[in-house]
């Protein structure tokens, strides 16, 4: 595996492998590699030819300062793991590199970007993604780029970006990777103390609760909701938000019919999480 970190050098490597007649996928992370980065890996291990994950701690998308100060950053350890799942090249560039004195572009989507984390940690945050993403689609020009449902609104914001700009990439979403308990795994775990660590499943009992309303035939999205709330209580967590939103628009749904997505995010201890879980209630099981 190549680490490269000027975009030349991704250029002259991308060319050669479409060249050669290879399929590009990207997966796009912010490193402190997990199981779930892991997962983005090895389904664009199966699914293209050549391999490129980006590794940028974009500083324009965290609200806070002590937030990007405290982010974890393991690039030597991440790289033994890029390289182990079989990753070609590792694009690990300086932050002057993607933004060059002068930089003075912003993608912004608008609508999708302004709820739920939008509303919370300011719109400002998806044109910092969407405009990092499209950088990344620049350069790297991949056939196929993958996500993770983890993070289902970027996925929602990501999609119509690449619709409206007519971005010829395909993009595939890689289900949640979840520990044994539940919680959806995150580099911002590693923040978490065993009590905290602990408390943090309450994100996913929430979720669960939701879900086991709508199973046991729950059609009022408020009253699903305040099933949410109360297991999460129990596990002494409160909810920043806890929402069923139609997963296109991302509009808050009364009624519970068909296809919705049930979004949460809470503080623990020092972390912000977030968690989602897609339900369909024609088919009433529910996949994360
Ligand atoms: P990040 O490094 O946190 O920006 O994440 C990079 C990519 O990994 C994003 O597409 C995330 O949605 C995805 N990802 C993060 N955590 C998980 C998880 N637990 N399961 C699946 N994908 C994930």
């Amino acid at each position: 595996m190549k680490t490269l970190r000027t975009i030349t050098d991704v250029r002259a490597h991308v060319g050669a492998a479409r060249k050669a007649g290879r399929s590009v996928a990207l997966v796009p992370t912010m490193g402190a590699f997990h199981g779930g980065h892991e997962a983005l890996m090895r389904a664009a291990r199966e699914r293209c030819d050549e391999v490129i994950v980006s590794l940028f701690v974009n500083p324009t998308q965290f609200d806070a300062a002590a937030d990007l100060a405290g982010y974890p950053r393991s690039e030597e350890a991440d790289a033994a793991i890029a390289a182990r799942l079989g990753v070609d090249v590792l694009f690990a560039p300086p932050v002057e590199e993607i933004y060059p004195a002068g930089f003075a572009t912003t993608i912004r989507v608008v609508g999708l970007a302004d709820v739920l984390e939008g509303a919370t940690r300011g719109a400002r945050h998806f044109d910092a993604v969407c405009t990092v993403v499209c950088k990344l689609f620049g350069i790297v020009a991949p056939d196929v780029a993958f996500f993770g449902q983890k993070d289902a609104q970027q996925v929602v914001v990501v999609r119509r970006m690449v619709r409206d700009l007519a971005i010829p990439v395909a993009l595939e979403v890689v289900p949640t990777v979840r520990a044994p308990d539940g919680l959806a795994l995150s580099s911002r775990n590693a923040r978490l103390d065993g009590a905290e660590r602990a408390r943090a499943t309450a994100l996913a009992r929430g979720l669960e609760a939701v879900g086991a309303a709508v199973a046991d035939g729950e059609r009022d999205a408020a009253a699903a909701v305040a099933a949410g709330r109360a297991a999460m209580a129990a596990a002494g967590v409160q909810p920043e938000y806890l929402a069923v939103v139609d997963p296109d628009t991302l509009d808050e749904v009364r009624e519970l019919d068909g296809r919705v997505l049930v979004v949460v995010a809470a503080h623990v201890g020092p972390a912000r999480l977030i968690d989602n879980v897609l339900i369909d209630t024609e088919q009433v099981a529910t996949h994360a």
